[in-house]
């Protein structure tokens, strides 16, 4: 579909990003043209969770919750692990109160997660029980306008629950013992991920802004040293009065980007197939400089589900079958190596390289087994509790047989078991601390009478898969406070801008807090607008 003319403002990208910084730019009566290569809208956000992070905000307020700046930059340099940049980490906690509060004035509805502490460090300096985690309200399916382009589903949230429905209906982990009723009767809304975009997406097509999918940009329009437009596919050559702003997510889904960029090189994308980091591409083809921030914690792991037509599919593992009682994981000398339940401790200990033995990463291959406890009492693999495990799982009525099976050191791998059984029976595992974080316990098996985590394997038959790494893209284009994308000569590119996981995390280095992307999406959407217009950035700190 062609566009008509030229525009104030170019958005590429979908997401949350994309989506917010065309909203803020028509709010500031910018001619306003977003163009998407899927055919569908909502990108990586729409496989989200939907969760925002924001720390001192209007709802907590209105609750009667309190919080601080103070407390919020504790708990931001904790996290950090000395890899954020002090000014981006800064700018989010002082910003991130401000854009919701002008999303909510413009009828955006958000409401605070009840129940949901900071996580995945509940105890960390300067962290809250509640309050700071925001989502969008479920919005009716048949509220959003026809001319609305069709949004991208998840594969990963039952449609129309979010995350606060999933904890009154007993949580992720349990979504099979949900109320049937119930979720039959939320798939007439979006919600999650969908819900913040279908939200932002409403707002955006009632201020007029021109959304357009299908349309990939292709290269990057520069007269005089300043970005003046796009070129898109079908459309040609767009110009753009004040910038055009970047927000094509990550690369997770480009191999040759991964591989220059991430810990695993084979790592698989479990985010749509169109992050491919075009943005990235597109902006260093005119000099634009990188940002690698080389230790984050935003890696799963899971394994493969082959389908009989051939495919196969990639389910990832790291939140719900790994905290389970009645399973572990072991590398291939049948050894566990971390505490399953808390993924971030877990996928760390994947990084560990062994120098002088095999010279490559120690505990990859990893793989997950379990026994029949765990098949009769737990989902896997997408299939209910009970549900015969599917025939391509490898399994066995012994553990030598299983380790013959998995190429796995057999003998270790009995020794391993009956280590971890002698402790497991008391609900112990005093080798890594199975169960002792409140995150781990809170995605176990809240039912297990001892250990939320932790119980013996110790029926047959036994089962194992192999489990792969995951990961979220760790670099991205190194920007300003206001989202103006910087050279690599250090200078800003004038006229170029960029927000969400297209640019480098810089505001949380290695930190890992449910929320953090998809609010710093928002946040740098609307400072970039702000600054394009001539606004002023920041505003005095209250
Ligand atoms: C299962 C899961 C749960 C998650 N839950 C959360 C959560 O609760 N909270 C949180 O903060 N984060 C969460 N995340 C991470 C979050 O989804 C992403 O970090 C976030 O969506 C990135 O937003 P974005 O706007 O930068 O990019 P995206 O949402 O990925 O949007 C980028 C868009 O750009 C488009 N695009 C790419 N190239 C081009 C091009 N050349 N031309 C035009 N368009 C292009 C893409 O097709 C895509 O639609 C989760 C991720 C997963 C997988």
């Amino acid at each position: 579909m062609a566009v008509d003319g030229n525009y104030d403002w170019i958005v590429v990208g979908s997401g949350v990003s994309g989506l917010s910084g065309a909203l803020w730019a028509s709010r500031h009566g910018l001619k306003t043209l977003l163009i998407e290569k899927a055919s569908v809208v909502g990108g990586a956000t729409a496989y989200s969770y939907g969760s925002l992070w924001v720390p001192n905000n209007l709802l907590e307020r209105e609750a009667g919750i309190e919080d601080s700046e103070e407390d919020a930059i504790t708990y931001m340099r904790y996290l950090s692990g000395g890899f954020a940049d002090e000014a981006h980490l800064i700018t989010y906690v002082r910003e991130a109160p401000r854009a919701i509060e002008e999303l909510l004035g413009w009828g955006v509805k958000l409401r605070l997660i009840e129940g949901v502490a900071d996580h995945y460090f509940p105890i960390a300096p300067g962290s809250q029980k509640r309050g700071r985690m925001l989502e969008a309200v479920p919005m009716l399916r048949k509220q959003l306008p026809a001319e609305a382009p069709p949004l991208q589903q998840s594969p990963y949230m039952p449609e129309g629950i979010s995350w606060t429905d999933a904890i009154r209906l007993g949580g992720l982990g349990n979504r099979f013992s949900w109320d049937q009723e119930k979720v039959k009767e939320a798939s007439s809304y979006y919600a999650a991920g969908q819900g913040l975009v279908a939200a932002l997406l409403r707002a955006c097509l009632e201020d007029s802004v021109t959304i357009r999918v299908d349309m990939p940009a292709t290269r990057l329009l520069v007269e005089q040293g300043r970005v003046v437009g796009v070129e898109a596919a079908s459309a040609g050559e767009v110009r753009s009065k004040y910038g055009v702003f970047l927000a094509t997510g990550g690369y997770e889904s480009n191999r040759e980007l991964v591989r220059a960029f991430q810990w695993f090189p084979e790592t698989v994308s479990h985010y749509p197939p169109t992050q491919t980091g075009d943005g990235m591409v597109l902006a260093m083809e005119i000099g634009a400089a990188i940002r690698v921030i080389p230790v984050t914690l935003a890696s799963m792991v899971g394994y493969w589900i082959p389908h009989t037509d051939g495919t196969k599919e990639f389910h990832s593992a790291g939140i719900q079958e790994l905290a389970y009682p009645h399973s572990m994981v072991v590398n291939g000398e049948g050894r566990r190596f971390a505490d399953e339940s808390f993924f971030q401790a877990f996928t760390v200990k994947l990084r560990e390289f062994d120098v002088l033995n095999k010279h490559r990463y120690k505990n990859i291959p990893c793989y997950l087994i379990f026994d029949a406890q765990f098949a009769r009492r737990y989902p896997f693999a997408g299939n209910p509790p009970g549900a015969p495990v599917s025939a391509w799982v490898t399994r066995a009525g012994s553990w030598s047989e299983l380790a013959k099976l998995l190429h796995i050191d057999g003998e270790q791998l009995e020794r391993t078991v009956a280590a971890f059984n002698g402790e497991a029976r008391a609900g112990r595992d005093p080798e890594f601390g199975r169960g002792a974080t409140s995150w781990g316990r809170s995605v176990g098996d809240p039912r297990h009478p001892v250990n939320a985590n932790v119980a013996p394997l110790e029926q047959p038959p036994f089962y194992g898969v192999e489990l792969f790494p995951t990961e979220s893209s760790s670099a991205g284009l190194h920007t300003d406070v206001s989202g103006r994308v910087l050279h690599v000569r250090g200078r800003v590119i004038e006229g170029l801008y960029a927000g969400g996981v297209v640019t480098a995390r810089t505001a949380y280095g290695a930190g890992y807090q449910a929320g953090y992307s998809l609010a710093s999406g928002i946040i740098l959407a609307r400072l970039a607008v702000r600054h394009a217009v001539g606004t002023t950035a920041f505003y005095p700190i209250r």
